[in-house]
């Protein structure tokens, strides 16, 4: 991102910098500093007390633009492209959407059996967390909830795949009008296109300035994590930490760069200008409120077209989560070995398959994954029951769930990344110009 706002002020320093370079110290100034305090609670709860402000702020610029990212850049999306186009390019998504998900889930299990994470744990039922049932909805009713009875209720709640689904529809009905022979109503459509494209261009603009404040907020964001979590990482969930990194990597590096190369892309040239999102992805641990950011450098860094970038990103950041798999992958096998009762082979199985499931279901803000986890510990058989030894691991790992919170949104959104570049690749539509 090069925007540079022009000024001869005392801060003309902050704004001339890179503004990846500002992040990047943010992220590391916060991290030092988290850990520093980290070792004095009381100067820790202050710092949390009052940094919470300054990182909440950034959350909630990046929130406030989510809902009109989504409803203008999908209008827009949708309307610009011929219908049977949206066919295509849609089915080409759900497909890497597939094969990336059931890459994370085999990565997430050998991983978790080589690493063996909390095996000889031996943990008992005391510290209790209370039982807690995750009962997922018939999937029947998951399909029905994503058509909204009232778009404005749906807009108003920040109800994404409601949001989702309306934009499109709409987006659609407006891509037909405006191919229409009827020239009025032609140009009325075409009205309300130039309408929506400017309503989505003023945002954009809007993402460029919050941006502006991202070191900072990167900052407070990562010191009260560090802050609040520091020492107790340095513990014996250090190892299942440990595990989901590794699997993430290796996801990052075998998944999405194998899937890259085999478009003729480059995985280091992806990498070099993905990092804005993967960053804040990183920090805010939510992939709907990085989507702003993602949408800005798939089409100005990586020459992905908007028509393709707003339609298939918004519901990316929604329903593809290589990351969460991962980490429920690799959690669900923890607690299993730390309770002293590893899964078997019929359990990973069912483990494979509600990790992807559940991953779909997860919705793209802090800490969704760790609920989505008592789910695919219950299809496998661990009962997250109050006083259970199951539920006492489980409070270990969410004891730590925000660090392992921001690996998993940070592989969530690279995985939006990838695939909306691969599907612009394989469309014939990416501008390579930009890869040379
Ligand atoms: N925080 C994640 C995301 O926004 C979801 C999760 O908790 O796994 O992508």
């Amino acid at each position: 991102m090069t925007e540079t706002p022009q000024t001869g002020g005392p801060l003309s320093w902050y704004f001339r910098t890179n503004l990846l370079v500002r992040i990047l110290t943010g992220l590391v100034l916060g991290g030092i500093v988290g850990i520093v305090l980290g070792y004095s609670p009381d100067a820790a709860k202050s710092f949390v007390t009052y940094g919470q402000f300054f990182g909440d702020l950034f959350i909630r610029l990046l929130k406030m633009i989510v809902v009109p990212v989504i409803l203008f850049s999908l209008i827009t999306g949708a309307a610009s492209i011929t219908p049977s186009q949206i066919g295509r390019t849609g089915g080409k998504t759900l497909l890497y959407y597939l094969v990336t998900s059931i890459i994370a889930v085999c990565i997430g299990l050998v991983v978790a059996l080589i690493f063996r994470p909390g095996e000889g744990l031996n943990m008992v039922g005391a510290e209790g967390v209370a039982g807690k049932v995750a009962q997922s909805p018939p999937l029947g009713q998951v399909l029905l909830n994503i058509v909204p009875t009232n778009p404005v209720e749906s807009l108003a709640k920040g109800d994404v795949l409601p949001i989702i689904f309306f934009a499109l529809v709409a987006g659609i009905g407006l891509s037909v009008l405006r191919d229409s022979k009827n020239e009025t109503l032609a140009r009325q459509a075409n009205v309300l296109f130039d309408a929506c494209t400017a309503a989505a261009e003023v945002i954009y603009k809007v993402v460029g300035g919050i941006m502006q404040y991202a070191p900072i907020g990167v900052f407070f964001l990562i010191a009260i994590v560090f802050a609040q979590q520091g020492p107790k990482v340095v513990g014996p969930l250090f190892y299942v930490t440990l595990a989901v990194y590794v699997g993430l990597v290796l996801h990052l590096v075998l998944g999405y760069g194998g899937l890259l190369a085999l478009f003729g892309l480059s995985f280091v040239k992806f990498i070099k200008d993905a990092q804005t999102p993967m960053v804040t992805a990183f920090v805010t641990r939510s992939s709907s409120g990085t989507l702003p950011v993602t949408m800005r450098v798939a089409e100005e860094k990586l020459g992905v077209p908007r028509t393709i970038s707003s339609f298939i990103l918004p519901i990316g950041a929604t329903v593809n989560m290589d990351g969460t798999a991962i980490y429920i992958t690799i959690c669900a096998t923890f607690i299993g070995f730390a309770i002293g009762s590893p899964l078997d082979s019929g359990q990973m199985l069912t483990l494979m398959i509600t990790a992807t499931l559940a991953a779909i279901g997860t919705a793209g803000v802090p800490g969704a994954g760790a609920l989505m986890l008592i789910m695919a510990l219950e299809s496998v058989g661990l009962k997250v029951d109050a006083g259970s030894a199951v539920a006492a691991t489980y409070a270990l790992v969410l004891g730590i769930d925000a660090l392992l919170d921001m690996g998993r949104t940070c592989m969530n959104v690279t995985g939006d990344i990838a695939g909306v570049t691969i599907v612009a690749k394989s469309e014939k539509l990416l501008d390579t110009s930009k890869w040379e």
